[in-house]
């Protein structure tokens, strides 16, 4: 299925939804839309709240999840099974402790979620779309939401996907170690920093975070964290710096 030539009319559609594709090489835009016809044959798409699916709303999300897979052998999401697809933002239930006793009723809205062990992800089309149209914002929910599937490759929801070897999972823990802290002090203090101060919540948020950075501000991580960067690329197997279209800083 990877080898078979992807329709014509994919191109033109990611072309259009993707700025970062057209700057690719053209043997990354063959690999990657080799991993998304084997995506698209895999998992299914359910739109929600009345919402039409589109080729382009299959393609746009399909395309950057797949970008997190380049040049790596690798499985599908083996976790991942549906993505639900809402129109814009959507608002849950939800019930939280106050103490032992207590519990407390309220309303949330979000734009996206998965969880461990969802076995699926919902992601609203609206944010997934100007996340995408914009490849240097350094916002992402697409590529956050998918960020937390690799961490859950390996059971946990750590910040931690599976790694090659020991090695590489002694210099990644220690790297994000660090970078994790500084990113907490700052988001104590009110310092402003270039990874987005949600992903001082945890470990796990972290490293969705620094996905969103790796890809969409390269040039800015590699500068300002350059251990981070080290890390993500050997990780990801990819130097987004070659290819970013954000301004120079
Ligand atoms: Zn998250």
């Amino acid at each position: 299925m990877r080898a078979q030539p992807a329709p014509e009319d994919w191109r033109t559609i990611i072309a259009r939804t993707l700025p970062f594709f057209n700057r690719l090489h053209r043997a990354d835009q063959e690999e990657l839309l080799g991993h998304v016809q084997v995506f698209l044959d895999e998992k299914r798409f359910e739109g929600c709240a009345g919402l039409e699916l589109t080729d382009e709303i299959r393609l746009t999300i399909a395309t950057q999840a797949c970008l997190l897979l380049l040049h790596r052998k690798t499985d599908y999401y083996p976790r991942l099974l549906t993505i639900l697809v809402y129109p814009s933002g959507y608002v849950v239930e939800k019930n939280q402790p106050v103490d032992s006793l207590i519990w407390e009723q309220g309303r949330e809205g979000r734009l996206g979620e998965t969880e461990r062990s969802m076995g699926s992800m919902v992601l609203a089309w609206d944010a997934a779309r100007s996340g995408a149209l914009d490849p240097s914002d350094g916002k992402n929910l697409v590529l956050h939401e998918f960020a937390h599937q690799l961490d859950f490759e390996d059971f946990a929801a750590d910040g931690m996907p599976a790694l090659v070897s020991r090695h590489d999972k002694r210099s990644w823990a220690e790297v994000m170690k660090v970078e994790f802290a500084a990113l907490r002090a700052a988001d104590a203090t009110g310092i402003p920093t270039l990874l987005d101060s949600y992903g001082a919540t945890n470990p796990a948020e972290f490293f969705a975070v620094a996905t969103e950075a790796f890809f969409e501000r390269p040039c800015a991580l590699q500068r300002r964290h350059p251990p981070l960067y080290r890390e993500l690329q050997r990780f990801f197997r990819q130097d987004p710096a070659a290819y970013s279209s954000e301004p120079a800083a």
